[in-house]
């Protein structure tokens, strides 16, 4: 934390360089800035505040304040909607948050090459109304795309319900700019999706939790609209018949754009019938030949796994209310926390059985009532669920013993700690159990040559160093 002398010539020189509009101090603007949707310990509540909030507009403004905090080693938070779930904004070590909610220009959009260059502070929902009427899309219909942003969803590597046709934020990503932590701009490479000369400097920055530098300019691969849209929606017996479902499309080879298996107390509420205890979702999108035959495929595929099938305009309605009803249902209580751990599809249920009947109880928790199981599939894979995050006499103690041993957990089967919810300060010290130390000096080794002074977003990602 800075000095009252130290602060008040920081201060100056920020509104020297980016207006005083630009530039928040006092307390009271300052307060909504020390945490995003992780919950952090009750008594830290309100304890991190940043020194600073600027709003820049341009990439102009981004090296000003860049270098402002450069020259003094002052830490630097890159802020997007503010949803990440793994404290990856919590200022711990105070410093300046670079909002960028002013940064929402979409500055061009080719047709031609399909793609579109946008500041980093549009939503994910924004920027795809804005494609829309241009008769393409960016596909990344993540739960939060209404609060998320291109440059937060890049930073956390981000995941998209369609991720099966259209891969995740990390596959759309063509070239960046990026304001380094000296002040200098990075272009990446040229905006093309498909290059064999430079290294992969774009791929530094997916997943980097704003570690790496500030990108002001994003350039993403778009689609052109699809002719056509179906879904197929389903009720099972139970999640484990769905999940059987969703292996057995997998294995198909049927091209969906995403799908997801999971357990309620009573289908009823989807308006299946009230004694079956799991949905089975899969959207589909392409040429209207392509649908109508993929549709009849999976209409048969559900029916030879015991599926009960919901009619057409019941499963349609779904799919327009999916990503939504994510975003409404899940958003954070502070007292529940969500799984998104990455297993293997043929170690689901070792996973759940593990997690259920072995670490949970130790911790006196276990799922929210109809959220035990649910499955993400396709491309990628997210073993979801959410539960009670353990309360009562040394509750964070155990929350962080548990989250550890869900960890193990996820490791061990040969799956990810997190799949689209990053590291943070959440999962940073359980890394080690993800990546060998070689591979974390690496990422150590890449960090320090961006970053020597480790002013950008400090203390997130990456775990200090062993001593011998
Ligand atoms: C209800 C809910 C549903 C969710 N559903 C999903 C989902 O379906 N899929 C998914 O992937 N995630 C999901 N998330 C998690 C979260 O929304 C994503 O991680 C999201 O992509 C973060 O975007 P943001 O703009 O809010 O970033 P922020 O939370 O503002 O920031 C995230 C990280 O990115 C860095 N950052 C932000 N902008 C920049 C920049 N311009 N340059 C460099 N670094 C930057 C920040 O420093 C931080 O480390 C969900 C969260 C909630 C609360």
């Amino acid at each position: 934390m800075m000095d009252e002398k130290a602060r008040e010539e920081v201060r100056a020189a920020l509104v020297e360089a980016i207006g005083e509009g630009k530039v928040m101090w006092r307390p009271a603007d300052l307060a909504p800035y020390t945490k995003d949707t992780y919950r952090i310990r009750f008594e830290d509540d309100f304890k991190f505040f940043p020194d600073f909030v600027v709003l820049p507009e341009t990439t102009a403004d981004v090296q000003g304040i860049v270098r402002i905090a450069s020259a003094r080693k002052i830490p630097l938070i890159p802020k997007g909607g503010g949803s990440s779930r793994t404290g990856m904004l919590v200022p711990i070590h105070g410093g300046i948050v670079v909002d960028t909610i002013k940064m929402t220009k979409v500055l061009e959009v080719s047709i031609p090459n399909l793609y579109v260059t946008c500041q980093p502070g549009i939503t994910l929902k924004e920027l795809d109304e804005k494609l829309k009427e241009r008769g393409v899309s960016l596909n990344q219909e993540q739960g939060s795309l209404k609060i998320a942003t291109v440059g937060g969803s890049i930073s956390t590597s981000g995941f998209s319900r369609k991720h099966q046709k259209y891969g995740a934020i990390s596959d759309r990503v063509m070239s960046l700019e990026v304001v380094l932590a000296d002040g200098r701009v990075l272009r990446t490479g040229p905006k093309v999706l498909y290059t064999s000369t430079g290294y992969r400097l774009s791929q530094l920055f997916i997943g980097a939790e704003g570690t790496l530098g500030i990108i002001t300019e994003a350039t993403l691969r778009v689609e052109p609209i699809p002719e056509a849209k179906d879904a197929v929606l389903a009720f099972y017996e139970d999640f484990w018949a769905a999940n059987e479902a969703a292996q057995k499309t997998m294995g198909s080879g049927v091209t969906f754009t995403g799908g997801e298996a999971f357990g309620v107390e009573s289908a009823e509420e989807y308006g299946g019938p009230r004694e079956k205890k799991a949905i089975f979702y899969l959207g589909l999108e392409g040429t209207r030949g392509e649908v109508e035959a993929e549709l009849a495929f999976v209409t048969e595929l559900v029916k030879a796994t015991g599926g009960v099938l919901a009619p057409n305009d019941a499963a349609r309605k779904f799919m327009e209310r999916y990503t939504i009803q994510w975003c409404g249902a899940r958003v954070a209580t502070g007292f529940e926390d969500p799984l998104t751990t990455y297993v293997p599809m043929e170690r689901i249920a070792e996973f759940y059985d593990k997690l259920y009947n072995e670490i949970m109880p130790k911790y006196d928790t276990g799922p929210l009532p109809g959220e035990k199981y649910s499955l993400d599939f396709g491309r990628y894979r997210m073993a979801a669920g959410r539960y009670f995050i353990p309360k009562g006499e040394q509750g964070w103690e155990k929350y962080q013993m548990m989250l550890r041993e869900i960890a193990q957990l996820a490791t061990g089967l040969g799956g990810s700690i997190s799949s689209c919810h990053g590291v943070g300060i959440e999962h940073r010290d359980n890394l080690e159990l993800e990546y060998s130390e070689v591979a974390l000096d690496a990422m150590r080794s890449i960090k320090e040559a961006f970053d020597p002074d480790n002013i950008m977003n400090p203390g997130k990602k990456l775990p200090e160093k062993k001593r011998a």
